[in-house]
């Protein structure tokens, strides 16, 4: 990579998403004055522009915004602070030496950072990921790229839709399309239960009559150059489609909203250690990796609900990264957490904290009147009660300094009624 120019910094920050924003401006509220972001799009705040619909900010800024109120607080917050950001700058490699190689149209630039913060957001599951037989016609989208398509290049995908899938991007984009005159004629989903939040299915479904098939797939896409059917079945409780029970439904656009990927390519390739359910980097508290002064967070971490969540997670990582830089104390990782019975995944999974924190959780499966539990060592310690719990909505639970100083080893599990 002979032809890179290089210049050391203290701090680069890869993706100007929300997590990206606002990592960086808290790393510089928390005295790195020698940082630069990097973004591969000709713009900031990552996937929020085609966001039109509100709802975001209700936690952060106790409003509803919509996805670019939201995110020009914080370029505006970025400006005023005076961070360099590069746009058109995609990073193309990261070594375990903090060598970042990025393309620009300004040429190319190794960046030799004393501490890096990953914030890459995550990409779509397409079709291919998930095998749907049948032919290859026109009319098979992603929702994000529809999402894209409607709200930011004024172009209509289709006039009867299927969406297969119910998270929130789907049931989102299943109230977009209807607005805009489409018929949506189900959202099928593969589980028993929806994967988006219980708001969502209200004022994205429900409200607008839009058909939700639970327990159901989609098991063939028909048609030869445009999309004309599709055909549906029922699961069994394998997930595995009951013959002779299938169903065609008429249509001439299938989006497919099946879930998202942290973009870990870059993480991986450099050694950072990924975690094989959320399929983003095994962290500490402070939000470090395994790889010494590289920091995760936002979807590339683990994919959130709502956009809040993303803020104040990479405010720490900001912070976490400031006090690396600045030579503050690390500590040892102390305790390994554990998941046990309807737990799907907990963050941080490592813990070398002596003061109060806050675990993120979520669970398998829907449940009311469920107790999460707390256990060192097969020992019960603590106990927190819930009166719903659900996949898509992510638990934060806290712990005081006194309760983590007295645990040796933790396993979090659904306790059984
Ligand atoms: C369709 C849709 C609807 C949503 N609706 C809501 C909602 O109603 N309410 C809510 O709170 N949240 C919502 N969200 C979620 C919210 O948008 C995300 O949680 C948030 O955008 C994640 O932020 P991020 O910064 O981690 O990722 P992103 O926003 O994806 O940003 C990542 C950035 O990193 C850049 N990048 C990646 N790789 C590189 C590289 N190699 N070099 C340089 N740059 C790179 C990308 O270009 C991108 O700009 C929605 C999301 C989607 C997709």
């Amino acid at each position: 990579m002979s032809d890179f120019q290089s210049r050391v910094v203290d701090l680069v920050v890869i993706g100007a998403g929300p997590a990206g924003l606002a990592a960086a401006i808290s790393a510089k509220k928390n005295g790195v004055n020698d940082l630069i972001l990097l973004e591969r799009n000709n713009w900031l705040g990552g996937i929020l522009p085609q966001c039109i619909h509100d709802g975001f900010g209700l936690e952060v800024f106790q409003e509803p915004l919509t996805g670019p109120e939201y995110a020009q607080r914080y370029i505006d917050e970025l400006k005023d602070l005076k961070i360099p950001c590069f746009l058109n700058s995609m990073v193309l490699e990261v070594t375990p030496k903090k060598e970042v190689f990025v393309a620009s149209p300004e040429g190319l630039f190794c960046f030799i950072a004393k501490a890096i913060i990953l914030a890459m957001g995550c990409r779509e599951r397409t079709r291919g990921q998930i095998c749907i037989p049948g032919s290859r016609p026109a009319g098979v989208f992603t929702a994000g790229v529809v999402q894209n398509l409607i709200n930011l290049k004024n172009v209509m995908v289709g006039r009867d839709v299927v969406i297969l899938g119910s998270g929130d991007i789907g049931l989102i984009i299943a109230r977009r399309l209807t607005l805009e005159g489409a018929k949506v004629h189900a959202v099928v989903e593969i589980m028993p239960h929806t994967n988006g939040l219980p708001r969502n299915v209200q004022q994205c479904l429900i409200d607008y009559d839009i058909p939700l098939l639970l327990s159901h797939t989609v098991t063939e896409i028909n048609g030869l150059n445009r999309v004309e059917s599709v055909t549906i079945s029922p699961v069994d409780e394998n997930l595995k489609p009951i013959k002779g029970k299938e169903q065609r439904i008429p249509c001439d656009t299938l989006l497919v909203s099946v879930g998202l990927i942290p973009e870990n390519d870059l993480s991986k390739a450099f050694g950072v250690e990924l975690s094989s359910v959320t399929a983003g980097a095994i962290v500490k508290e402070n939000l470090e990796t395994s790889v010494h002064g590289v920091f995760a967070c936002g979807n590339v971490l683990h994919v959130h609900d709502v956009v809040d969540f993303v803020t104040l997670e990479a405010e720490r990582a900001g912070k976490s990264a400031a006090e690396y830089v600045l030579g503050k104390s690390q500590k040892m990782d102390r305790i390994h957490v554990e998941t046990g019975d309807g737990i799907r995944y907990v963050l941080p999974q490592n813990i070398c904290t002596d003061a109060d924190l806050e675990l993120s959780i979520r669970v398998l499966c829907p449940g009311e009147s469920v107790s999460i539990g707390f256990f060192d060592d097969q020992k019960l310690v603590k106990t927190k009660k819930f009166v719903k719990v659900h996949p898509a909505q992510m638990i934060k639970v806290k712990l005081k300094k006194s309760e983590i100083m007295a645990l040796k080893t933790l396993k979090v599990e659904v306790l059984q009624k």
